[in-house]
């Protein structure tokens, strides 16, 4: 339809299939599959073991250019691409999306169903609870938080004795070691011949209360929760302290969901977690606060993939799974789903998954953590751009969100600021090529884009080494928009690739570092804070037997336009998530706590009271 209605209105005229029978018609059986209502459903694990003998689909990765704040279509793009090569070339396919917060749905950006006529449906569903992943993130993220400041309580008000004997209660005169403990290999035969010492070593952690760094988290862009002061009740008030929280997204739980390979392997990881250390400077994990096996049941269902199905075709199948923050994790969606949905296509056939952010960062990471860590390798790399971000690089004004665009981004065209702006689209075609996987350039067409700026920005990524460069017009007429993308696709995914890691897991912390810095962000070379160095220092000594050091996951400099270069890049701390399974250097100051804008998009967001219907999502 032209003009093309909104989202919402797109949406809700497909009438979705039953979620059952669409399982039904991709192979998976009644009991792999759990229902949450009509339109979504969660795909069991067992599914994994049941097709382990089927070979993988081609593996393809949405990436894109450095966005504006408004986007620029990587999620669109995932799913026309994926409509064009199921519905119109005929190919099994599956696409991959991250679970959305709500802080962008109530915020400023809006929601990440995709748009126009590429979208996933229901898209409420989709952007709001789902199946309430993000709400077990928060449950188990905010469980262990509760566990730390308790334990530190109980710890400093009791004496060893009394500590040993409620942690390991007698039962009919038999001690009562937990789980965990026994995990822990805490179970000794006769618990009365622990000594004091022993008790001491094994049952209190002396967690120091200003050395913890495990934060709580809520999905709600509440800025006044960037710093809090917590413990001002009679009973606690001797151990009030401040502190903060965290959006849910950012806990490492949700990296840990978007990493891991099953149950065993999550509570692995659960317990691994570091929440702080000792008035003595050891780590303490979750695994020591006897917590895992309880985060692991919360997490249990969260585990599985969720699926839902996009606008067109018979219709078709999709996962939505994990959306890890790029800045502090990895920001991609998960690898079992991935892995699941590779499986499910067979051989011949293909799965879209898309990386967050630019190509810089997510893609960067796709391929560095993700990929590392599933040990799958993707065949060709879709890079999305569009005229407005590449005039933003090219010297246009400051884009932001909830603001008009400027005129240049409308009325003007300006091949010159497009032709500037390239530079940005050349830097990540060769960031691919940096990891030996082929590009195809997508450029995702707006309605006041012209011909000869189209044409402009094909003619440069064909220059630049991409293997394809086409325009896409799938927001405004689904995957027929994208048909020459899919086909393009599928000649440059035949081709052999020489996939290769940008760093070796045995180099050092700052040799990754480093690499990253001056490979792909164009920095001259870092410089390390002294808190950095001192931290690296200790993360040397923690993992000096082990033969890896993690992979890094890097945050960036959003501020830079174009192709920043001539620099040296400062890390101003490191930091570890152990449980997930990487270091991340950080760099300028960042916030993990969005705030509400003054206009924010719940403005516009109501029920109507009749038909349940929910007004103003996009
Ligand atoms: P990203 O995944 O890169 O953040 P999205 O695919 O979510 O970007 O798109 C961002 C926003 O822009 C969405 O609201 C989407 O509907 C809209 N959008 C994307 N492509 C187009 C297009 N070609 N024309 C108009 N709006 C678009």
């Amino acid at each position: 339809l032209s003009p093309v209605p909104s989202d919402i209105e797109i949406s809700r005229a497909q009438t979705p299939k039953p979620i059952s029978q669409l399982a039904q018609e991709i192979g998976v059986l009644p009991e792999e599959l759990e229902a949450y209502g009509n339109t979504k459903a969660k795909v069991h694990l067992s599914l994994l073991n049941r097709l382990q003998h089927q070979p993988n689909g081609k593996y393809v990765v949405v990436a894109g250019i450095t966005p504006t704040p408004l986007g620029e279509g990587k999620s669109t793009v995932t799913i026309g691409l994926f409509q064009a090569l199921s519905a119109h070339l005929k190919l099994n396919s599956f696409a991959c999306l991250r679970q959305p917060s709500q802080c962008p749905t109530f915020g400023v950006k809006g929601g990440a169903a995709g748009g126009g006529y590429a979208q996933v449906i229901p898209m409420e569903e989709f952007n709001l609870h789902l199946t309430g992943d993000i709400h077990a993130i928060t449950a188990a993220n905010n469980l262990l938080v509760a566990a730390i400041d308790a334990r530190i309580l109980h710890e400093a008000t009791q004496s060893d004795r009394a500590l040993y004997s409620r942690l390991v209660p007698s039962v009919n005169g038999v001690r009562c070691f937990s789980p965990i403990q026994m995990h822990l290999g805490i179970n000794k035969s006769d618990p009365s011949g622990f000594t004091p010492e022993e008790v001491r070593a094994f049952f209190r952690l002396d967690l120091d209360p200003e050395k913890v760094t495990w934060q709580r988290v809520v999905d709600t862009n509440d800025r006044f929760l960037r710093k809090i002061t917590v413990g001002q009740a009679n009973t606690e008030k001797s151990h009030a302290h401040q502190t903060q929280f965290d959006i849910a997204v950012a806990s490492e739980i949700m990296a840990i969901l978007a990493l891991t390979d099953g149950l065993a392997d999550m509570r692995a990881r659960l317990g691994l977690m570091v929440v702080g250390s000792s008035r003595n400077g050891q780590s303490i994990t979750a695994d020591d606060l006897g917590v895992t096996g309880a985060l692991a049941v919360l997490m249990k269902d969260a585990i599985k993939p969720t699926l839902m199905q996009t606008l067109e075709g018979r219709p078709l199948p999709l996962f939505v799974h994990a959306g890890p923050f790029a800045n502090i994790a990895h920001g991609n969606s998960s690898v079992l789903a991935d892995k699941l949905a590779l499986k499910l296509v067979g051989e011949e056939g293909y799965v879209v998954t898309e990386a967050g952010f630019g190509a810089d960062i997510g893609m960067e990471k796709f391929f560095n953590i993700k990929c590392r860590t599933s040990g799958l390798r993707s065949d060709v790399v879709v890079l999305v751009a569009t005229v407005r971000a590449l005039k933003m690089h090219g010297g246009g004004p400051n884009v932001t969100a909830g603001v008009p665009l400027p005129k240049e981004y409308i009325n003007e065209i300006s091949s010159q600021l497009v032709a500037d702006g390239c530079s940005n689209l050349k830097k990540q075609i060769q960031i691919a090529h940096l990891f030996g996987v082929p590009v195809v350039v997508a450029l995702n067409v707006f309605k006041t884009d012209t011909q000869a700026e189209i044409d402009m920005v094909c003619r440069t990524a064909e220059a630049s080494g991409a293997s394809a460069a086409v325009q896409c017009h799938h927001w405004s007429r689904g995957g027929q928009g994208s048909v020459e993308l899919a086909h393009a696709v599928k000649k440059v995914a035949s081709q052999k690739n020489h996939f290769q890691f940008l760093y070796n897991l045995q180099d050092s912390i700052v040799e990754k570092i480093r690499t990253i810095a001056r490979k792909v962000y164009g920095a001259d070379d870092i410089e390390l804070s002294p808190e950095a160095q001192d931290k690296i220092d200790h993360y040397n000594q923690q993992v000096r037997r082990a033969v890896h050091y993690p992979p890094v996951s890097l945050s960036h400099m959003p501020e830079k336009k174009g192709v920043p270069t001539g620099f040296i890049l400062p890390i101003r701390d490191i930091r570890a998530s152990i449980g997930a399974g990487f270091i991340y250097p950080l760099v300028g100051t960042m916030s993990t706590m969005p705030g509400l804008p003054t206009r924010p998009c719940f403005y516009d967001i109501d029920l109507d009271p009749v038909t349940e219907e929910i007004k103003g999502l996009f």
